[in-house]
Protein backbone atom coordinates (compact mmCIF):
# COMPACT_ATOMS: atom_id res chain seq x y z
CA UNK A 1 0.00 0.00 0.00
CA UNK A 2 2.79 2.60 0.91
CA UNK A 3 3.94 2.01 -2.99
CA UNK A 4 0.56 4.13 -3.27
CA UNK A 5 1.74 7.15 -1.36
CA UNK A 6 4.42 9.04 -2.85
CA UNK A 7 6.25 11.33 0.21
CA UNK A 8 4.44 14.53 0.77
CA UNK A 9 6.17 17.73 2.34
CA UNK A 10 4.49 21.28 2.66
CA UNK A 11 6.61 24.03 4.18
CA UNK A 12 4.14 26.37 5.90
CA UNK A 13 5.55 30.02 5.41
CA UNK A 14 2.47 31.66 7.45
CA UNK A 15 2.68 35.24 7.88
CA UNK A 16 7.00 35.08 7.73
CA UNK A 17 9.36 36.68 5.41
CA UNK A 18 10.25 39.75 2.97
CA UNK A 19 11.27 39.71 -0.50
CA UNK A 20 14.95 39.79 -0.02
CA UNK A 21 14.22 36.35 2.79
CA UNK A 22 11.89 34.44 0.01
CA UNK A 23 14.82 34.89 -2.94
CA UNK A 24 17.61 33.36 -0.60
CA UNK A 25 15.17 30.85 0.66
CA UNK A 26 13.95 29.97 -2.93
CA UNK A 27 17.67 30.01 -3.86
CA UNK A 28 18.36 27.29 -1.42
CA UNK A 29 15.55 25.30 -2.44
CA UNK A 30 15.81 25.90 -6.70
CA UNK A 31 19.77 24.76 -5.96
CA UNK A 32 19.30 21.79 -3.68
CA UNK A 33 19.34 18.16 -4.06
CA UNK A 34 15.98 17.02 -3.57
CA UNK A 35 15.08 13.86 -3.72
CA UNK A 36 12.45 13.30 -6.68
CA UNK A 37 10.45 10.71 -4.95
CA UNK A 38 8.68 13.14 -2.38
CA UNK A 39 6.59 16.28 -3.88
CA UNK A 40 7.35 19.21 -3.02
CA UNK A 41 4.69 22.34 -1.59
CA UNK A 42 5.47 25.43 -0.21
CA UNK A 43 2.74 27.35 1.20
CA UNK A 44 3.71 31.26 0.73
CA UNK A 45 1.55 34.21 2.34
CA UNK A 46 -0.39 35.54 -0.78
CA UNK A 47 0.42 39.00 -1.80
CA UNK A 48 3.84 37.11 -2.46
CA UNK A 49 2.38 33.69 -4.44
CA UNK A 50 3.36 35.42 -7.62
CA UNK A 51 6.23 36.03 -6.38
CA UNK A 52 7.51 32.75 -5.54
CA UNK A 53 5.63 30.88 -8.12
CA UNK A 54 8.06 32.88 -10.77
CA UNK A 55 10.88 32.49 -8.62
CA UNK A 56 10.33 28.96 -7.13
CA UNK A 57 11.53 26.04 -9.45
CA UNK A 58 8.76 24.32 -11.00
CA UNK A 59 9.74 20.97 -9.22
CA UNK A 60 8.35 22.55 -6.22
CA UNK A 61 4.62 23.45 -6.09
CA UNK A 62 3.04 26.73 -4.81
CA UNK A 63 0.53 26.58 -2.01
CA UNK A 64 -1.99 29.62 -0.36
CA UNK A 65 -2.32 29.53 3.13
CA UNK A 66 -6.06 30.40 2.77
CA UNK A 67 -8.72 31.07 0.44
CA UNK A 68 -12.46 31.93 0.30
CA UNK A 69 -14.92 29.70 -0.17
CA UNK A 70 -16.95 32.27 -2.81
CA UNK A 71 -15.32 32.66 -6.27
CA UNK A 72 -15.40 36.69 -6.23
CA UNK A 73 -17.63 39.81 -4.89
CA UNK A 74 -17.73 42.22 -1.67
CA UNK A 75 -15.61 40.51 0.56
CA UNK A 76 -13.16 42.55 1.58
CA UNK A 77 -9.64 41.41 2.18
CA UNK A 78 -10.32 37.69 1.09
CA UNK A 79 -9.00 35.49 -1.58
CA UNK A 80 -10.43 33.52 -4.34
CA UNK A 81 -9.56 30.01 -5.18
CA UNK A 82 -9.26 31.49 -8.99
CA UNK A 83 -6.83 34.37 -7.49
CA UNK A 84 -4.48 31.50 -6.38
CA UNK A 85 -4.81 29.67 -9.83
CA UNK A 86 -3.89 33.36 -11.48
CA UNK A 87 -0.95 33.58 -9.51
CA UNK A 88 0.03 30.09 -10.97
CA UNK A 89 -0.26 28.01 -7.60
CA UNK A 90 -2.15 25.24 -7.52
CA UNK A 91 -2.73 24.31 -3.88
CA UNK A 92 -4.35 25.45 -0.57
CA UNK A 93 -3.65 24.89 2.84
CA UNK A 94 -7.28 24.87 4.70
CA UNK A 95 -8.33 24.52 8.17
CA UNK A 96 -4.79 25.26 9.99
CA UNK A 97 -5.43 25.32 13.04
CA UNK A 98 -4.44 29.07 13.36
CA UNK A 99 -7.30 29.99 11.29
CA UNK A 100 -9.46 27.30 13.60
CA UNK A 101 -8.13 29.21 16.48
CA UNK A 102 -6.70 32.51 16.14
CA UNK A 103 -9.41 33.71 13.49
CA UNK A 104 -12.49 31.56 14.91
CA UNK A 105 -13.04 29.62 11.41
CA UNK A 106 -15.78 26.87 12.15
CA UNK A 107 -16.03 23.25 10.66
CA UNK A 108 -19.17 24.76 8.71
CA UNK A 109 -16.63 27.38 6.68
CA UNK A 110 -13.66 24.84 6.51
CA UNK A 111 -16.22 22.75 4.69
CA UNK A 112 -17.15 25.53 2.40
CA UNK A 113 -13.58 26.29 1.53
CA UNK A 114 -12.94 22.88 0.78
CA UNK A 115 -16.06 22.28 -1.48
CA UNK A 116 -14.97 25.51 -3.46
CA UNK A 117 -11.24 25.15 -4.08
CA UNK A 118 -12.02 21.46 -5.44
CA UNK A 119 -14.77 23.03 -7.43
CA UNK A 120 -12.11 25.88 -8.95
CA UNK A 121 -9.71 23.11 -9.23
CA UNK A 122 -7.26 23.82 -6.60
CA UNK A 123 -5.29 20.61 -4.57
CA UNK A 124 -6.40 21.05 -1.05
CA UNK A 125 -3.88 20.31 2.24
CA UNK A 126 -6.74 19.90 4.67
CA UNK A 127 -5.39 20.06 8.33
CA UNK A 128 -7.04 18.38 11.64
CA UNK A 129 -5.69 18.41 15.07
CA UNK A 130 -6.74 18.25 18.71
CA UNK A 131 -5.70 20.93 21.48
CA UNK A 132 -4.28 19.74 24.56
CA UNK A 133 -6.77 19.95 26.92
CA UNK A 134 -8.55 17.38 24.26
CA UNK A 135 -5.70 14.87 24.02
CA UNK A 136 -6.12 15.23 28.28
CA UNK A 137 -9.53 14.60 28.09
CA UNK A 138 -9.00 11.71 25.93
CA UNK A 139 -11.29 13.12 23.09
CA UNK A 140 -8.27 13.17 20.49
CA UNK A 141 -10.12 10.28 18.00
CA UNK A 142 -13.50 12.25 18.42
CA UNK A 143 -12.42 15.85 17.61
CA UNK A 144 -10.54 14.47 14.53
CA UNK A 145 -13.07 12.10 13.88
CA UNK A 146 -14.89 15.29 13.49
CA UNK A 147 -12.74 17.80 11.51
CA UNK A 148 -12.17 14.79 9.17
CA UNK A 149 -15.99 14.64 8.71
CA UNK A 150 -16.63 18.20 7.95
CA UNK A 151 -13.69 17.60 5.21
CA UNK A 152 -14.38 14.04 4.06
CA UNK A 153 -18.66 15.22 3.20
CA UNK A 154 -16.77 18.13 0.84
CA UNK A 155 -14.31 16.47 -1.11
CA UNK A 156 -15.18 15.72 -4.35
CA UNK A 157 -11.86 14.93 -5.82
CA UNK A 158 -9.86 12.46 -3.26
CA UNK A 159 -6.88 12.29 -5.69
CA UNK A 160 -6.48 16.05 -5.18
CA UNK A 161 -6.44 16.00 -1.48
CA UNK A 162 -3.71 15.85 1.32
CA UNK A 163 -4.82 15.00 5.05
CA UNK A 164 -2.45 16.75 7.74
CA UNK A 165 -2.99 16.00 11.15
CA UNK A 166 -1.40 18.52 13.15
CA UNK A 167 -2.06 18.09 16.81
CA UNK A 168 -2.51 21.85 18.19
CA UNK A 169 0.04 21.20 21.10
CA UNK A 170 2.62 20.68 18.86
CA UNK A 171 2.44 23.48 16.71
CA UNK A 172 5.46 26.15 17.01
CA UNK A 173 6.24 24.71 20.57
CA UNK A 174 8.97 22.20 19.93
CA UNK A 175 6.60 19.28 21.52
CA UNK A 176 6.62 17.09 18.50
CA UNK A 177 4.24 14.32 18.54
CA UNK A 178 6.63 10.74 19.22
CA UNK A 179 6.88 8.71 16.08
CA UNK A 180 4.19 6.17 18.17
CA UNK A 181 1.63 9.16 18.60
CA UNK A 182 1.59 9.95 15.20
CA UNK A 183 1.35 7.21 13.87
CA UNK A 184 -1.59 6.00 16.64
CA UNK A 185 -3.86 8.61 15.03
CA UNK A 186 -2.82 8.53 11.81
CA UNK A 187 -3.63 4.90 11.51
CA UNK A 188 -6.85 5.55 13.24
CA UNK A 189 -7.84 8.62 10.51
CA UNK A 190 -6.55 5.49 7.81
CA UNK A 191 -9.51 3.26 8.77
CA UNK A 192 -11.63 5.86 9.23
CA UNK A 193 -11.42 6.63 5.87
CA UNK A 194 -11.87 3.04 4.74
CA UNK A 195 -14.95 2.82 7.30
CA UNK A 196 -16.30 6.25 6.01
CA UNK A 197 -14.94 6.90 2.35
CA UNK A 198 -13.46 3.75 0.38
CA UNK A 199 -10.43 0.92 0.45
CA UNK A 200 -9.03 3.06 -1.98
CA UNK A 201 -9.16 6.59 -0.83
CA UNK A 202 -7.82 4.70 2.49
CA UNK A 203 -5.09 3.26 0.79
CA UNK A 204 -4.52 6.03 -1.63
CA UNK A 205 -4.79 9.45 0.28
CA UNK A 206 -1.28 10.79 2.36
CA UNK A 207 -1.69 11.35 5.31
CA UNK A 208 1.25 13.98 6.79
CA UNK A 209 2.10 15.16 10.10
CA UNK A 210 2.95 18.91 11.03
CA UNK A 211 4.20 19.69 14.32
CA UNK A 212 7.50 20.88 15.25
CA UNK A 213 9.10 18.69 12.50
CA UNK A 214 12.84 19.41 12.01
CA UNK A 215 15.86 17.87 10.42
CA UNK A 216 16.52 15.76 13.65
CA UNK A 217 12.78 14.28 14.70
CA UNK A 218 11.74 13.76 10.53
CA UNK A 219 13.30 10.29 9.55
CA UNK A 220 12.58 8.58 12.65
CA UNK A 221 8.87 10.02 11.78
CA UNK A 222 8.50 9.24 7.91
CA UNK A 223 9.63 5.56 9.19
CA UNK A 224 5.72 4.83 10.35
CA UNK A 225 3.95 2.89 8.37
CA UNK A 226 1.32 5.90 8.09
CA UNK A 227 3.54 8.93 7.94
CA UNK A 228 3.15 9.98 4.00
CA UNK A 229 4.89 13.07 4.68
CA UNK A 230 4.95 16.37 6.20
CA UNK A 231 3.88 19.70 6.99
CA UNK A 232 6.48 22.00 8.34
CA UNK A 233 6.63 25.29 9.49
CA UNK A 234 9.31 26.82 11.66
CA UNK A 235 11.35 24.86 9.89
CA UNK A 236 10.53 25.53 6.28
CA UNK A 237 12.05 28.74 6.37
CA UNK A 238 15.38 27.16 6.66
CA UNK A 239 17.79 25.11 4.54
CA UNK A 240 16.63 22.56 7.21
CA UNK A 241 13.67 22.03 4.93
CA UNK A 242 15.75 20.07 2.40
CA UNK A 243 17.08 17.51 4.78
CA UNK A 244 13.49 17.27 5.68
CA UNK A 245 12.35 16.74 2.04
CA UNK A 246 14.96 14.00 1.93
CA UNK A 247 13.76 12.51 5.12
CA UNK A 248 12.89 8.88 3.10
CA UNK A 249 15.93 8.99 1.11
P1 LIG B 1 5.67 24.14 13.10
O1 LIG B 1 4.29 24.47 12.35
O2 LIG B 1 6.45 23.20 12.22
O3 LIG B 1 6.36 25.48 13.25
O4 LIG B 1 5.33 23.52 14.42
C1 LIG B 1 3.60 23.45 11.66
C2 LIG B 1 2.36 24.02 11.05
O5 LIG B 1 1.73 24.90 11.65
O6 LIG B 1 1.95 23.61 9.94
Amino acid sequence: AMALRSFFVGGNWKMNGDKESLERLMCTLNTASLDDRTEVVCGAPSIYLDLVRSGLDLRIGVAAQNCYKEAKGAFTGEISPAMIKDCGADWVILGHSERRHVFGESDELIGQKVAHALASGLAVIACVGEKLEEREAGTTEEVVYAQTKVVAENVTDWGKVVLAYEPVWAIGTGKTASPEQAQEVHEKLRAWLRANVSDDVADSVRIIYGGSVTATNCRELASQGDVDGFLVGGASLKPEFVDIINARA
